[in-house]
Order: C-alpha cells, then sequence, then structure tokens
C-alpha cells in the first residue's frame, strides 16, 4: 500500500492541530492508503486518542535514550502507544540541529527496540550535488542509520529521499524531476538489496504537491511522499491522498 507522511514541522497550536486532523479524517475517504501525520510533539498525545481508520501517527523527533534527566527531550520509550512512526534524520535536524550519522544510527536502533517504525531521511545537499557526491552521500546516511538494523526489522523501516535543495523552504528551491528521483530512489533500493538482500519502503520527499504526486509514484516509482508545506493545506492535502489512492 502507497504511504503518504504529512510533516507538520513546527506549526499549528494543540487546538489547531486537532482542529486539522479531525477536518482531515472527514474530507478523505478511507482505504487505499496509509496517511501517517507528524504534528508537532506537543499534538501527539491529543492526536492519538481521536485517530481513526486508516491514520497513523509519527513524531518528527525523539531522544535515543529511555527515560532519564534530559531536559526538554522526548524519551523514545514515550512514543510507545502515540507514534507509529518516527521521523529520524530530516535534513532540518541535520542542519539546524546538528544530527550526525551517529544519532540517526542510535534514533532507528532505539525506534525499532520500543516498536515504533522509524522513517529514515536520507539526501543530498545542493552542493554535494554538484559536487557529483549524492550517491556517496546517500549511501554513508544509509549505513550509517542501518547500522544496528538486522534482516527482519527491515520491513519495519520506511526511507524517505528528500534531496534538501528540492524541499520547498529552501533557499533557492530547486526541482527535483521524477526521473532524478528515480535514479536516487533506484540507488536506496540497490543498496538495501546488497546489504539485506530486500528492500524496504521507499518515499520520495521535496515540494510534494497534488498536481505532481502522482508523476512522483509512477514515473519516480517511489513508494510513497514525504509532504511538508502542502500538508498543511486541508484540501490540498486530500487531493494528495486521493490522487495517491488512484496510483496502483
Ligand atoms: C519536508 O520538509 O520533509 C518536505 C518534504 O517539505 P516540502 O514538501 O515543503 O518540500
Amino acid at each position: 500500500m502507497k504511504m503518504v507522511v504529512a510533516n507538520w514541522k513546527m506549526h499549528m497550536s494543540g487546538a489547531e492541530s486537532e482542529r486539522f486532523f479531525k477536518d482531515l479524517m472527514k474530507e478523505v475517504t478511507p482505504g487505499g492508503v496509509e496517511v501517517v501525520i507528524a504534528p508537532s510533539n506537543f499534538a501527539l498525545y491529543s492526536l492519538s486518542k481521536i485517530k481513526q481508520w486508516q491514520f497513523s501517527l509519527a513524531a518528527q523527533n525523539f531522544y535515543h535514550m529511555d527515560y532519564g534527566a534530559y531536559t526538554g527531550e522526548t524519551a523514545v520509550r514515550q512514543l510507545v502507544g502515540v507514534a507509529d512512526y518516527a521521523l529520524v534524520g530530516h535534513s532540518e535536524r541535520r542542519q539546524y540541529f546538528r544530527e550526525t550519522n551517529k544519532d540517526t544510527r542510535r534514533k532507528v536502533a532505539a525506534a525499532l527496540s520500543v516498536g515504533v517504525k522509524p522513517i529514515l531521511c536520507v539526501g543530498e545537499t545542493a552542493m554535494e550535488r554538484e559536487n557529483k557526491e549524492t550517491d556517496d552521500v546517500v549511501r554513508d546516511q544509509l549505513l550509517a542509520g542501518l547500522a544496528d538494523v538486522t534482516p527482519t526489522q527491515l520491513k519495519d523501516v520506511v526511507i524517505a529521499y528528500e534531496p534538501r535543495w528540492a524541499i520547498s523552504t529552501a533557499k533557492n528551491v530547486g526541482v527535483c524531476t521524477p526521473e532524478d528521483a528515480r535514479s536516487a530512489l533506484t540507488f536506496i533500493r540497490q543498496q538495501l538489496k546488497e546489504l539485506y538482500g530486500k528492500t524496504a519502503r521507499v518515499l520520495y520527499g521535496g515540494s510534494v504537491k497534488s498536481d505532481n504526486i502522482v508523476s512522483y509514484l509512477k514515473k519516480g516509482e517511489a513508494d510513497g511522499a514525504l509532504v511538508g508545506g502542502a500538508s498543511l493545506q486541508l484540501k490540498e492535502f486530500g487531493d494528495i491522498i486521493e490522487a495517491t489512492k488512484a496510483v496502483r
């Protein structure tokens, strides 16, 4: 089944998140696609109480340790029963909060250890792409993030390829064509096959909208999408979900 993940980033109050989620559950009809909402961690618990049918929830971030003296952090165990998934290594975490490949390794392992499915984000910067380092960077991020993942655990891991230069809030945002996306996704699947003899779900993220989602799924061969800006508009995000359902 295709997957669409909404990354709400640091937007919306708790009440606004709840209202949006309720409206979205009314707007879209069940079936055909797994919709994952990643609200701010602050809103996660209340959304988990009202979540219905095919919706899942994701944390945008967490700390790899269990409970403890880590002021301001969300423990991986606090996600249990609340979040089905958790983003790991989103480019904004890597860029603004200096998250390293070592952090992503720990987070992926910690999430899996408590039954939360990690969505490991990988992708190169504009400069790395210019220097023809895309494959190198993506491989390093994959190898590090998955270092402690066993073949049995791979089915619970989702990979999201997000070229940083194509994220809608990037400076001088560029267009990642479905062909560009396909070549990165193919590379990721090859790496997974080399490592595990099988692949995982691989999503595309970067300025996905209702008028281009189908091309990323069909020509880009993505198993779904990670959507930032467009997931904050009810009608637009509803259209993305409906368009995804139509792709078999
Ligand atoms: C993101 O931040 O993960 C993202 C893909 O954002 P956008 O869809 O706005 O480019």
